[in-house]
């Protein structure tokens, strides 16, 4: 095992559990893989697949996914392939006949086609394993359900002796029943990890206005010249306004949406992979393909309408274990919003229940990792350091009178008010609404001055949450007062606020390539694994990954392909200068070495 792992893949060591599922295989035992993303899945059943006679079968959704673990692994020096309907008549019979005489190492193959090929390819030939990808694929419940997946109990019918390994990152219980059930697993081991990703830090910023955002946005983006990342927009729209402005601001971006050909998007997509848009500015239609693991940051432009769907996406940064940044937009326009889906979804009290609980993570005043953690049932115990709460904790106040001059102010318009029409009455704003409704002669008009309009958004959603206040969606999204809030404004009940942050962010201009500033030193939000690099070393850095690059594209495949970001770090810190050295690196196994190793030391050498 060992052996395989450092011949192949470079790695002097497994993950935690990868040993273990292994060894399942490898007993022909089935077994069930729950492991979040960039947790090493793919080498549970590759190692196996090195080490048993014949041919490993993978189930795999999708062609994106299927052609890059092909071209991985060929870059590794092992006969993979993918039977699938982009095959040409004449690719699908070598395939064949490499697999009927046991050439072909790992086959990856869609669901339909396996059904459709059981019959004649897979009677006659050696099969070693099957490994079902993206296994949450058989649920009905989840959000990626290919009704082709529901037939794979076929496999163990078909073929008893060969074990079933099947693999997902979605966590809950129901997709997990399913899996189970529905593959007919004999005695399955169940492997479940943890799905903390550590290495992604979580910010939430509130009630920022449009022009608010876009300095956010520039301003976290400046630390990413180069870097990869994904803008999730609730609206097709959005997403072509902010692409348009990345635009303006020299930042290579583009659109993907559900709304865009077929071939518009897998131009995207490509284009992604291979490093040369820098921001894709999605909707949620940016999704399982997307197995770069070297996303950097991923942004919500607007609040998601679900923990599990912005677990999801904030997934798809840091796969390959280098910190990466989250950042989380939210406002009142978005609850409005989400809530409307959620009123007019066939769902309503699930879908509305839900947003709750992604709005209690975006109002957390608690470790909001735990939150997330706790959310999926696992229990942590120490707060993480690595989310915006526990590097700067809100503080907290008798924010009482604050609560009742804002009910107050609710109550006099009859509830027959809005949210920022109620922020106008508290700080006195003459609009015209404000008169024609006489609201200037209300008692509560104005007493709210001396609080800023955005602390009052801020005050005003931490109100809600705290269900002093409620939407009413059936009246024009008006305020109502709650039992709860009644309480506190006769004086029964005492409300604590927390205080809001000032954080005003210069916004950087974005730097020129010439700049020797690094943007990792001028880091202003901490990393905790960032790995530090000196003027020099960035120097070297960036020529190794423009060597990466170019090989990459001279053979048309996606960099990351090549190697990864961590191998690239290990380089420029080792600086191997023989091909033997570069070799030792960790993620270089023996093909690699051969192909690559005399252009890296070359380059190597150069900076020493
Ligand atoms: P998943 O399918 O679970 O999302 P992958 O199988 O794509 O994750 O693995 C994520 C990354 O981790 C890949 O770059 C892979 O090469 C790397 N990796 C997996 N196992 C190991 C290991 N034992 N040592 C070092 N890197 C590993
Ligand atoms: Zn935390």
């Amino acid at each position: 095992m060992y052996q395989t792992l450092k011949k192949y893949f470079g790695y002097d060591s497994f993950r935690p559990q990868q040993e273990e599922i292994i060894q399942t295989i490898l007993a022909k035992k089935d077994a069930l893989v729950l492991m979040p993303t960039g947790g090493g899945k793919s080498l549970c059943y590759q190692i196996p697949a090195l080490i048993m006679p014949g041919t490993a079968v993978v189930i795999s959704p999708l062609i994106s996914l299927m052609k890059d673990q092909v071209e991985s692994l060929r870059e590794s020096g092992i006969y993979a392939a993918s039977l699938n309907s982009n095959n040409t008549d004449r690719e699908s019979a070598d395939i064949r006949r490499d697999c009927l005489f046991g050439k072909v190492k790992i086959l990856y193959i869609s669901p339909e086609r396996l059904l459709s090929e059981i019959p004649f390819l897979l009677k006659s030939m050696n099969i070693s394993l099957f490994a079902v990808d993206e296994a949450h694929c058989i649920s009905q419940w989840g959000h990626d359900f290919r009704p082709e997946y529901t037939q794979l109990k076929v496999l163990h019918q078909y073929f008893p002796e060969v074990p079933v390994i099947a693999l997902t990152a979605t966590a809950d219980k129901v997709t997990r029943e399913d899996i189970l059930h529905q593959l007919g697993l004999v005695h399955p081991k169940v492997f479940q990890s943890s799905f903390d990703r550590p290495n992604l830090s979580l910010t939430v910023k509130k009630g920022l206005k449009k022009k608010e955002k876009t300095m956010a946005i520039l301003e976290f983006l400046s630390r990413y010249e180069n870097e990869c990342g994904i803008i999730y927009c609730m609206s097709r729209k959005a997403t072509e306004e902010v692409a348009e402005m990345l635009q303006e601001h020299d930042i290579p971006a583009a659109v993907y949406h559900a709304g865009l050909s077929a071939e518009e998007r897998n131009f995207t997509q490509e284009e992604f992979l291979k490093d040369r848009i820098q921001v894709v500015c999605a909707t949620v239609a940016f999704g399982m393909g997307i197995n770069k693991p070297n996303v950097r940051y991923v942004i919500h432009y607007n609040l998601p309408k679900s923990i599990e769907c912005f677990y999801q996406e904030i997934g798809r940064a840091g796969r390959d274990g280098l910190p990466a940044d989250t950042l989380l937009f939210y406002s009142y326009a978005d609850i409005a919003q989400l809530t409307r889906f959620a009123e007019e979804s066939g769902q309503q009290s699930m879908n509305k229940e839900r947003l709750q609980r992604m709005q209690e993570y975006a109002e957390a005043s608690v470790c909001r990792r735990r939150i997330l953690l706790n959310y999926f049932g696992e229990q942590s115990l120490h707060d993480c350091g690595n989310c915006d709460v526990c590097r700067n904790p809100p503080q907290r106040f008798d924010g009482t009178i604050l609560v009742q001059k804002a009910l107050s102010a609710v109550m006099r318009t009859g509830q027959h008010a809005g949210f920022h029409l109620i922020v106008d009455i508290l700080r006195g704003n003459q609009t015209q609404e404000i008169t024609q409704r006489g609201y200037d002669q209300l008692k509560t008009y104005g007493v709210g001055r001396d609080v800023p309009a955005r602390h009052w958004h801020d005050y005003l959603l931490q109100m809600l949450q705290m269900g002093f206040l409620e939407i009413d969606y059936k009246e024009n999204l008006h305020l109502k007062v709650t039992e709860t809030g009644a309480q506190v404004l006769y004086g029964k009940l005492t409300a604590t606020l927390a205080q809001i942050r000032e954080e005003r962010l210069p916004v950087t201009a974005r730097k020129s390539k010439s700049s020797t500033v690094s943007r990792r030193t001028g880091q202003s939000m901490p990393s905790r694994h960032a790995p530090f690099l000196d003027d020099e070393s960035e120097g070297l850095f960036e020529a190794l990954r423009a060597l990466r690059k170019r090989l990459a594209d001279e053979q048309g495949f996606p960099p990351y392909i090549i190697m990864s970001d961590s191998t690239l770090h290990l380089l420029c810190s080792m600086k191997p200068t023989s091909i033997e050295s570069f070799g030792m690196v960790s993620g270089i196994g023996d093909f690699k070495k051969q192909k690559y190793g005399k252009e890296f030391v070359t380059l190597i050498r150069t900076f020493i």
